[in-house]
């Protein structure tokens, strides 16, 4: 997709629709989503994206009952072809094999998606120009524009060999992933206590595998050529058309470091059947691999102006390693949040509504995430998910669904059962973090 509105012009003159009241930078799924909720609220939303749709992102294309409600929210259309649903998960222990659908809850659906990010980013950018967004690709922004008192005013960027262009609003967001450059050049740094994940992927043609109804994750990888349970976990996701997205997500190990994920996810598919299909003369172009910020590991996602959603400000699960849900979600907080804050005047009162952002998120996932963060710490990257997906747990349904709706974030508050009451309660108890 190159540069068109809505009705399909072409605006891809450079000279023009450089100001906007608010500029998203980055159309992933955090940045469409945030462009989507922005048009949608009556802004004025200018989307600058580097490359041209469809394009390629490494990336598993999971999507649990969280990200499915963030699509249904903006009314994206998942009944239409392409769109794989899930049931459920199915985990792999040791010789233990579960299946664990998705819990029924008020607020979420009952089923998960898997989409192929190629479709999947341009599906959502799509869905941002026509509620009324100006997307312009093949835009690379390379530094923000400040005032005299460092505050963001807008963006410069490079065009697909053309001029270099200046674009100009009140509010910018970054979406730009997990190199979060334009936070790091206004001085937002990543908390370099926090580990970073990694993961690679690939896709595979099996037929045999790619209709099920369950994504599979195995609990029980090892580092290559050595005993110790890598801090991670694989996954296979059927896509619906023949395919598999294959891969494996690790933390770095307390002890062992990082684990060389080409070579684990090669020892941990020659033990899957032959019939499944995942050798190499079925993989579909190379392994490929990327960083995963997690856990808020970059803040604040508020200042100056500027206000980060997704992966650059590290908002992907440490629970799981999800992070296009969470994109969606904190875009569209953002999204509210620049409306309110441009419906203030300009000084301390919008200035209030913009610091309101970081408190939200906080609000919303706050402890969940310094819960999980603890757990990574101190559980998955000294022994990785085996342990926690023991023989007594993997026997017991009730231990089983209280883990994968703790691992997904899957409950109602107020709570409607149990499983809620204690998640929501274990949460609720974690205490704050500390000044530094
Ligand atoms: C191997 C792997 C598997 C994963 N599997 C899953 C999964 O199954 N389910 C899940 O929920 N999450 C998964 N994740 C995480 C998920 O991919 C990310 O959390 C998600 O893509 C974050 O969305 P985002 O919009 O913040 O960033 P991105 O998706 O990275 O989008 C950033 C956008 O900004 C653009 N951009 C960057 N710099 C600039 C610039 N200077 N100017 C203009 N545009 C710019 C990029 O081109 C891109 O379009 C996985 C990640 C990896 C690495």
């Amino acid at each position: 997709m190159r540069e068109t509105t809505s009705d399909g012009q072409d605006t891809a003159d450079p000279d023009t629709g450089t100001e906007a009241g608010v500029i998203v930078v980055g159309a992933g799924p955090a940045g469409s989503s945030a462009a989507f909720h922005l048009a949608q609220a009556g802004v004025d939303v200018l989307l600058l994206e580097k490359t041209h749709f469809p394009r390629e992102k490494v990336c598993g294309d999971g999507l649990t009952p969280r990200a499915v409600h963030q699509l249904i929210r903006m009314g994206v259309d998942i009944t239409a072809p392409g769109w794989m649903r899930s049931k459920g998960m199915r985990w792999v222990a040791g010789k233990h094999q579960v299946h664990i659908d998705w819990p029924s809850l008020g607020r979420y659906p009952d089923f998960g998606l898997a989409r192929g990010r190629e479709d999947f980013d341009d599906i959502l950018a799509r869905h941002a120009v026509a509620a009324g967004a100006r997307l312009r690709t093949g835009v690379k922004v390379t530094a923000p524009v400040t005032d005299r008192a460092g505050r963001i005013t807008g963006v410069t960027a490079g065009t697909d060999g053309k001029e270099p262009l200046e674009f100009r609003a009140p509010v910018v967001i970054a979406a730009d992933g997990a190199s979060a450059r334009l936070a790091l050049a206004m001085g937002v740094r990543r908390d370099a206590r926090r580990q970073i994940a990694t993961a690679a992927r690939r896709y595979y043609r099996s037929p045999e595998r790619s209709q099920e109804e369950y994504l599979e994750l195995w609990a029980d990888l090892r580092f290559p050529g050595s005993d110790h349970y890598l801090p991670g976990y694989g996954w296979i996701f059927p896509m619906g058309d023949g395919r598999v997205n294959v891969g494996l997500g690790a933390l770095p190990h307390r002890r062992h470091g990082k684990a060389e994920l080409r070579a684990a996810l090669d020892q941990w598919l020659a033990r899957t059947p032959p019939e499944w299909g995942l050798r190499e003369e079925n993989a579909e172009g190379p392994v490929r691999g990327a960083a995963l910020p997690l856990g808020f590991n970059r803040r604040p996602l508020y200042a100056k102006g500027l206000l980060l959603v997704g992966d650059s400000g590290g908002m992907i699960s440490p629970w799981n390693g999800e992070g296009i849900g969470q994109a969606m979600e904190a875009g569209e907080v953002a999204a509210e949040t620049a409306a309110l804050a441009l419906a203030a005047p300009r000084g301390p009162r919008r200035e209030r509504v913009l610091h309101s952002y970081p408190v939200e998120m906080n609000r919303r996932w706050g402890s969940y995430y310094r819960l999980g963060n603890a757990a990574a710490d101190l559980v998955f990257s000294r022994s990785g998910f085996q342990p926690v997906l023991n023989r007594y747990v993997m026997n017991s349904p009730f231990l089983l669904s209280t883990l994968a709706r703790l691992l997904a974030n899957l409950t109602d508050n107020p709570s409607h059962d149990l499983i809620d009451h204690l998640l929501n309660t274990a949460v609720r108890l974690v205490p704050a973090p500390r000044r530094s």
